[in-house]
This record gives structure tokens, C-alpha cells and sequence, in this order.
């Protein structure tokens, strides 16, 4: 599979009860075809606003 394109994708997160760890649901159309991949997220801090 060469296409890695970013069109019509669905992700969602969700959370483990069992460990707590976060991990994402994702669902991709490729060719006629719904692909699902379950990936960790890299959870990246934003700037805080000042104040
Ligand atoms: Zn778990």
C-alpha cells in the first residue's frame, strides 16, 4: 500500500479502562475499501495563553 493520503479519514479517540491508555480508532477509505487502524497518539502540550 503506497497511498498514504489523508482523505477521508475518521479518527477517534478513546480511552483503556483497563490501563487507562489513550488510543486512537482510525478509519480510512482507500479504493472502495475501509481500512481500520488502531494507532497511540503522540500527545503534544500546547502553548498556554500568557496570564
Ligand atoms: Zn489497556
Amino acid at each position: 500500500m503506497t497511498d498514504y493520503g489523508r482523505r477521508h479519514v475518521i479518527s477517534l479517540g478513546g480511552v483503556c479502562e483497563l490501563c487507562g491508555g489513550r488510543f486512537a480508532l482510525e478509519f480510512k477509505q482507500h479504493k472502495g475499501q475501509t481500512l481500520v487502524t488502531i494507532r497511540k497518539p503522540v500527545w503534544t502540550e500546547v502553548d498556554a495563553p500568557a496570564g
